[in-house]
């Protein structure tokens, strides 16, 4: 973590160790209005996909080492975005209608260490649970609204991709629904003799064709307080090629949208689903329960003297936690915030087109809390599995999608740490 050198000790913190309440509330204006339909221009011209399978350019990219999916989207008259910078005054309210929430933290760090709160920032955690999301509402790997007449869009990296093992989609939901039929138990020889065995693959010749890209994320506006997009936009989409790129990090390749809701008419009530996928980027439909709170930097970012003496306070606590694992960054698929970036130890991301310090649009995570369960809500029972949307990138890690604040329309980038 960080250096040792001596350093002043911390103030007194005085009611420090009290729990404290991590939540602060939503903006207004969550009105739960579901999408209208009208016209439907794209909001968004696919730079590095192409769109149907007829067209061919392959999908190019790769923006430096592990980094994926520069994809970039048009949004019409873009315009930088204010980032979400705050100053976190008392952390005590929790989110109105959650249902999840994060555990108040052990400890009052700002209390403790008081600069801190200058350098916090919210997120809004995503809190994704299985579930039957429509395209009216927020999810994860759940129906976008999309404009029946836009061509969906493909990826044509064909033996391009990294292939290990295929799977089309139907087999790995069944696959799932068998495993969550048992748990608790063993499988029984029947449902053994049905699910895909661990070897299994499809045959690699079916990744040559076009590869409809699936979806990961949509997100309103009005469902999420740290929601980053164009001010005319109330809709964001993230979909993602569910296969390895080796020019993106050998992650999947992702697509990000902004679209206005009242431009869409008659949206597409059956999306293609890819012939194959890898099992680990085929997330399950989730709903999502967001919740806002507060973040503060990870210790590789914080000003060096600051860091010092968070790391001699620790040293000195006896206690089982940490600043870097439960008072810093909130882990698990969230919007806005800190991105978790000691993986590849690049801790500054510069767009590609005018070198801005690019911020964290999205992080899609495989857990959702670590081994400490400190990020746990409480509404999911000790021993919850924290793989809950299926995802798994890396070794377990999250794929951080960044974008440029000085203009949507500039590359995203997409690394996974
Ligand atoms: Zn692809
Ligand atoms: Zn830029």
């Amino acid at each position: 973590m960080s250096p040792t050198s001596p350093a002043s000790p911390p103030p007194p913190s005085g009611d420090a160790r009290d729990p404290q309440p991590f939540t602060v509330s939503p903006p207004d204006g969550h009105a739960d209005t579901p999408p209208s339909s009208s016209t439907a221009p794209p909001s968004s011209t696919p730079a590095p996909f192409t769109t149907g399978p007829s067209t061919s350019a392959p999908a190019s990219s790769s923006t430096g080492p592990s980094t994926s999916a520069p994809a970039s989207s048009s949004t019409g008259p873009s315009t930088s975005a204010p980032a979400s910078f705050i100053t976190p005054a008392p952390f005590s309210t929790p989110a109105p209608g959650g249902s999840r929430t994060t555990p108040p933290r052990p400890f009052d760090i700002a209390a403790h260490f008081p600069e801190l709160r200058a350098l916090a920032m919210t997120t809004t955690r995503l809190h994704p649970r299985p579930g039957a999301p429509t395209v009216a509402d927020s999810s994860v790997g759940g129906p976008l609204l999309w404009p029946a007449d836009e061509p969906w869009p493909f990826c044509q990296d064909g033996d391009k991709h990294y292939v290990h093992q295929l799977h089309k989609p139907a087999t790995v939901r069944r696959d799932r629904e068998i495993q969550a039929a048992a748990r608790g138990r063993n499988l029984t020889a029947a449902e053994r003799d049905e699910m895909s065995g661990w070897d299994f693959s499809e045959p690699h010749e079916l990744v040559a064709q076009p590869i409809p890209l699936i979806p990961v994320a949509q997100l309103y506006r009005r469902d999420i307080p740290d929601f980053i997009g164009p001010d005319d936009r109330d809709l964001l989409q993230v979909l993602w090629c569910p296969l390895d790129h080796p020019d993106d990090g050998y992650n999947p390749r992702v697509r990000v949208l902004w679209r206005r809701t009242t431009d869409i008419i008659g949206p597409l009530t059956v999306p293609p689903d890819p012939p194959v996928v890898r099992d680990d980027y085929l997330p399950t439909a989730c709903a999502v329960h967001p919740e806002h709170i507060v973040e503060y930097p990870p210790p590789d970012v914080l000003p060096p003297d600051l860091c010092e003496r968070i790391n001699e306070w620790e040293e000195d606590l006896d206690e089982d936690f940490s600043y870097e694992s439960d008072l810093s960054l909130a882990p698990g698929w969230k919007v806005g915030g800190f991105a978790d970036c000691s993986v590849p130890d690049v801790w500054e991301w510069e767009c590609t087109e005018c070198g801005a310090e690019m911020r964290l649009l999205l992080a899609v995570a495989s857990g959702e809390w670590g081994d400490g369960e400190s990020w746990r809500p409480p509404q999911d029972p000790p021993g919850t599995d924290c793989y809950i949307t299926d995802i798994c990138i890396g070794r377990g890690w999250d794929l951080n999608i960044m974008q440029c604040p000085a203009s949507y329309d500039h590359p995203i980038i997409a690394f996974g740490n």
